[in-house]
């Protein structure tokens, strides 16, 4: 995932390791990072019940914004490891441009105040599932997963949905329920956990279904006691209304967002609803949207129109979400057949029948119906680009990437394209010199960027380039928090540039001493990471 710009301009300073939390804290930061463990090993391999009894928190203990966000970075190094969390280069600028504004308009109005936007990650990761759901984790980590994306159906419904858990972060929910409830702490953060990360993975097929599901029901099981209270869903509903809106986006949103969460509820439909199960829709919190949206005088009806954009980013969301073999194949089919006029529904039939088509291979189908795409949506403007970028991103899988170079602008500054253009350049090995500043720049304001990271190594690599590419590799694992690995890529590193020399070669004396001084910043981080694991 990107970091938003303001982590981003803060570096590598407020990276945990460096402010130690106290005793007490460290005990629970033990068993929730257990619990993190616990929720990315395979699902087949975990413990449900653990042997020993938890401990819990001293009584009147709680949580300090350094302790929460050690903690959230820890899940955060286990989620950054699942591949289930992809950083899909079209949904992440997507939900970045929404997320952002969210941000923003939260720092305007105070809820996120300068400590908390300094000491927290504020980071979104989007999760390759089909269930609905969006989560909260503690330090400013948050997760929507691409089953809620295609279901919203416009920007504004989702930047409800976001701003009520950025909101859950912001007047620091998290940490008051475990002040209020500090016996049950550990408890509660391994049902967080184990609710939001692997009953959203109850939807997958295979081998894992079964456990998958009893994980879920033990899960639900704790999660009776330990979700956020009635108040503080209020809240969240109350004040995330107000950074929406302030955000720019259209409060009917809200309203629509909450129709289809009713509707779903009325359905009993909470296999693919995890996100009602943690948020069940009260009848105060439907009264209360009810009365903020129609006290808008001259408000229209709760609608937000269906864009062409939109639609084209919920059909991507619905290809990454895994839907099978059949799905894919009546979504070519719809998008073959379709002769409707042209309209932001028809542009989402055939975005989703272009993609469908690439996944299953079917290459004609998919180039025939991006054309399709691209005819109709015009040259203009953000479906034309998205369009665009489809088409390349086919020819890509097409194996080739000399016509995915010449779709894209390798000097694109939309991270994206950027991304996009990189990987082009990277497989034709023809472009890298171009593509490569763009991404040296990027990650140099935003240094926690492990995918542009990663790019830029095999970028320096194709260039001949081998300390610079170690370097990024290393600096791509720092930025997804596994300083342990990255401390082995900064000592080959170190090594490469002992024997260049010592082979009376030459190296970068500037690389070669940026090296050694992250080494040794690294080193530090990894010894506290190696101390730092539980049992
Ligand atoms: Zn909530």
């Amino acid at each position: 995932m990107p970091a938003p710009p303001s982590a981003a301009a803060r570096g590598t300073s407020s990276l945990p390791g460096q402010r130690r939390p106290r005793r007490g804290a460290r005990v629970a930061l033990a068993v929730a990072l257990a619990a993190a463990q616990l929720a990315a090993v395979p699902l087949h391999a975990q413990t449900l019940t653990p042997a020993r009894p938890l401990p819990g928190l001293g009584d009147g203990a709680e949580m300090s914004t350094g302790t929460e966000r050690e903690l959230g970075d820890r899940i955060a190094r286990e989620l950054y490891r699942d591949p289930d969390f992809v950083d899909d280069p079209v949904l992440a600028d997507y939900v970045q441009g929404i997320w952002q504004p969210l941000l923003a308009a939260a720092r305007q109005r105070g809820e996120l105040t300068p400590e908390l936007d300094e000491r927290f990650a504020w980071v979104l990761l989007i999760g390759r599932d089909r269930s609905i759901n969006a989560f909260a984790l503690p330090g400013g980590y948050l997760g929507v997963n691409t089953g809620l994306i295609a279901i919203v159906g416009s920007r504004d419904e989702l930047a409800s949905v976001l701003a009520h858990e950025l909101t859950h972060v912001t007047q620091r929910h998290i940490s008051r329920m475990l002040t209020q409830q500090s016996r049950q702490m550990p408890l509660m953060l391994a049902a967080m956990l184990l609710g939001g990360l692997a009953m959203s993975k109850s939807g997958r097929s295979g081998g894992d279904l079964g456990s998958a599901m009893m994980v879920g029901g033990q899960a639900m099981a704790m999660q009776k006691q330990l979700d956020f209270s009635r108040d503080m869903e209020r809240e969240a509903d109350r004040i995330g209304f107000g950074v929406m809106s302030q955000a720019g986006f259209a409060p009917q949103g809200a309203a629509v967002m909450f129709e289809k969460l009713q509707y779903a509820s009325r359905l009993n439909d909470n296999g693919s609803y995890p996100y009602l199960r943690s948020h069940p829709l009260t009848s105060e919190r439907i009264t209360e949207m009810q009365a903020r949206v129609q006290f808008r005088e001259g408000a229209p009806p709760p609608t937000v129109a269906l864009t062409p954009e939109h639609a084209m980013i919920a059909a991507r969301a619905r290809v990454l979400g895994r839907p099978g073999v059949d799905l894919l194949r009546q979504w070519v089919q719809a998008a073959q057949g379709s002769t409707a006029p042209a309209s932001a529904a028809t542009a989402g039939t055939l975005y989703a029948g272009a993609m469908a088509a690439r996944e299953l291979r079917d290459l004609p189908a998919a180039r025939s119906l991006a054309q399709k795409l691209r005819t109709q949506v015009g040259t203009a403007g953000e479906p034309a680009r998205l369009a665009r970028l489809l088409a390349a991103e086919i020819e890509m899988g097409a194996g080739n990437a000399p016509a995915a170079v010449a779709l894209l602008d390798v000097r694109a500054k939309t991270r994206g394209e950027m991304l996009m253009a990189g990987q082009a350049a990277l497989l034709t090995r023809t472009h890298a010199a171009e593509a490569a500043p763009v991404l040296r720049d990027w990650v140099a304001t935003h240094p926690r960027d492990a995918t542009v990271w990663r790019l830029l190594g095999g970028l320096y690599d194709v260039e001949g380039d081998t300390l610079r590419a170690i370097r990024a590799e290393a600096e791509a694992q720092v930025a997804q928090l596994d300083y342990v690995a990255a401390r082995d890529r900064f000592r080959a590193a170190q090594d490469y540039v002992r024997e260049t020399t010592a082979k009376g070669g030459r190296v970068d004396h500037i690389e070669a001493s940026i090296v050694d001084v992250r080494a040794r910043e690294i080193e530090r981080l990894a010894r506290e990471q190696m101390e730092e694991k539980p049992m």
